[in-house]
Formats: structure tokens, sequence, C-alpha cells
């Protein structure tokens, strides 16, 4: 069976095609017809044509992961779709004006083991194929109909952990000949593996967004809440964003998780504005989002203020974010439900 979301409408065609020996024309358009959200038979075919397309169709896996719960909090939808193997991802849609942006998950759980995320707290449990991860925008967008113009990979799990089927889930939301979300309205979060970092600048389309956690003005403060920063130090990290950078279109959204009396000091503002110095950057303050059973609290209001006005006299464009439902567009990941395991 062809599982129609791990597929581009090309390599869909082709793979038809060499099934068959015909049908290319065919299978494209009813790739576009299903990736429209319209059902099979509502498809126009000429009578002579039907017999292929019902070849084709009885090929092609089109099912959907059910959805196990959806809630809504002040016009923040999130859902949890159930996967074959009766895993849980978590999907969240977050209103903007006129339009939505969703959030969606590459893995369940994750191994990174930031100590301030709960998807971290529950370790890999394994990572999403191009199919489910592509399932939750179709979800969002034909099944739920929502008017969603930009994609975040900030659900739960480090993207760049299972670069593969990120990177083909991207070229299969692209794709113009189906959902055709252009590559400026997704952007990848990561919590800086370099290794993949350094592929993406090797060959990422200069379009699409990169967002890195930050998180610390320093190794020292950065090494005891992101293990990550033992192999790749902050040095590391900027070097390869220097390179991703260097192409003019590229800028990276830094990420900053404003943790009280961790990392929100206003040396630490100073430090972090010269780690980012010479970079093409937007940073993004995060007021942590109190969860179950963690050591960490937001700053208060005024140390947060002045944490934003002064990475704003540095020079930087600076946003502190207002925290939505829950601080779902914190860093990657920070979704971390209770359910997303195996049921
Ligand atoms: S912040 Fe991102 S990389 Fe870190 S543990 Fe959470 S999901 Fe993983």
């Amino acid at each position: 069976m062809l599982a129609i979301f791990s597929h581009t409408a090309q390599s869909f065609s082709e793979a038809v095609f060499a099934h068959c020996r015909r049908g290319k024309t065919h299978a494209e358009r009813l790739y576009r017809h299903w990736m429209q959200g319209q059902p099979l038979s509502t498809l126009e075919v000429e009578p002579q044509a039907r017999p292929l397309i019902e070849e084709i169709a009885g090929m092609t896996d089109f099912s959907l992961p059910t959805l196990s719960r959806l809630t809504e909090e002040g016009g923040t939808v999130k859902y949890l779709l159930k996967l074959h193997d009766g895993l849980e991802c978590e999907s969240v849609i977050i209103p903007m004006r006129g339009f939505a942006t969703l959030c969606i998950s590459s893995q369940i759980g994750c191994r990174m083991g930031c100590t301030f995320c709960e998807t971290g707290r529950m370790g890999l449990i394994r990572s999403m194929t191009t199919e489910e991860i592509v399932a939750q925008v179709y979800y969002a967008t034909r099944v739920l109909q929502k008017p969603v113009r930009n994609i975040v990979f900030m659900g739960m799990g480090e993207p760049l952990d299972n670069f593969e089927a990120v990177m083909r889930a991207v070229s299969v939301l692209t794709d113009p000949g189906g959902l055709n979300f252009g590559h400026a309205r997704i952007t990848i979060s990561t919590s800086g593996r370099v290794d993949e970092i350094d592929q993406l600048t090797l060959s990422a389309d200069p379009a699409l967004n990169l967002a890195v956690s930050v998180n610390a003005p320093n190794d020292a403060i950065r090494r005891k809440i992101m293990p990550v920063n033992v192999k790749w130090n902050m040095a590391a990290l900027k070097e390869a964003m220097v390179r991703y950078c260097a192409h003019p279109r590229r800028q990276i959204l830094i990420e900053y998780v404003l943790l009280k009396d961790v990392n929100d000091s206003l040396e630490s503002a100073d430090e972090l504005a010269a780690y980012l110095q010479g970079l093409n950057v937007k940073v993004n303050l995060i007021p942590y989002n109190p969860q179950s059973r963690s050591r960490f609290a937001p700053p208060d209001a005024d140390v947060q203020a002045a944490f934003l006005a002064r990475m704003r006299d540095h020079g930087y464009l600076t946003m502190l974010r207002k925290t939505k439902g829950r601080a779902i567009m914190a860093a990657c990941g920070q979704l971390g439900s209770k359910s997303a395991r195996l049921n």
C-alpha cells in the first residue's frame, strides 16, 4: 500500500506508475483532490478512466489516525491523535488575527532531556513517521478546517533528532501539487543539534525558518538545564548558526525560556547579547510556564520586562511571548501529555 501522507504528488505518481506502468496524471489528480480534503467519491473522472482511478485508490492507504481527545481553551485547540500502535501525539492550533499557527510533534517523547521541559521527562518513546507528522497538518486543515497559515515544529520531540522524516514531511507539506504551504510558513525548532543544523545549512530551502532554543547566557548555566550542551557547547552552536546565517535570506529565531533566578538577570541579558553578536537573529523570550513537579518558576513581570528592555537596548529585535493557554510556543516541545503514552 502507498501511504499517501508520505508522498509528494510526484513521488506518488511515480510509485503508481512503477506498479501499473500507467496512470501518472490520474494519480496526481487523485493526490491533489485528497490533499484538498475532498472525498474520493467526489472526484470527477471520465467514465473510461474510472477503473484506473479505482485501481490507484485501491493500492493507496488514505487512513488517518483517529482523534482521541480535543480540548479548547480561549480559542487554542489541542488535539491528540491516536497512532497505529496506540501511542498518541499532541498538536496545538493557536489562533492569531484571522489565521492560525499549528504546532506539531515530531517524536513521541524526547531524548534531549531539557530539565525545564515536560516532554523531556518522558524520554524518547519513538520517532514519528513522515505520514504521522503530515497527518497532524491534514487533520487541522482538512478535518477541523482551521485556517492554518504557519506550521511550527515545536510540539513533542526534537525535530532534528528525526531529521529524515521531518525533512521528508517538509517536502510533502510544501508540495504545490498537494498541501502547498510555503517554506517561509514553516519553522523547525531545535535544542541545538549542531550536526543537523549544518545539514540544514547545506540542504534546506533558504526560506525555511529555524528556531534555536538557546535558553542560557553561558555554558555553565546551559549545561545544567540542557544536556545537549555537553556534546555541542555554545561556541560550537554559535559557529553552526554563523554558517547557517551566511545565506542572506536566513535569519534565526532565538528561543529563550526565562527561568526565575536561573537565567533572568540583567547580566545574563548582557551575556546573551554578546553571544548573539554578529548573527542575524530575532529573540523570543518565553516566561517559563509552571508545570507539575517542576523546580522552576517564571520570573516576576518586572524582571521579564527589564530583561526585554535590556535586549532591546542592545539592539536586538526582541519579543516577550504572552502565554496562550499553555506556553505552547515555548522552545521546542514543552508539550508532554501524560496521555501521550501507550494506552
Ligand atoms: S525542549 Fe525540546 S529538545 Fe528539550 S526535551 Fe523538550 S522537546 Fe526535547
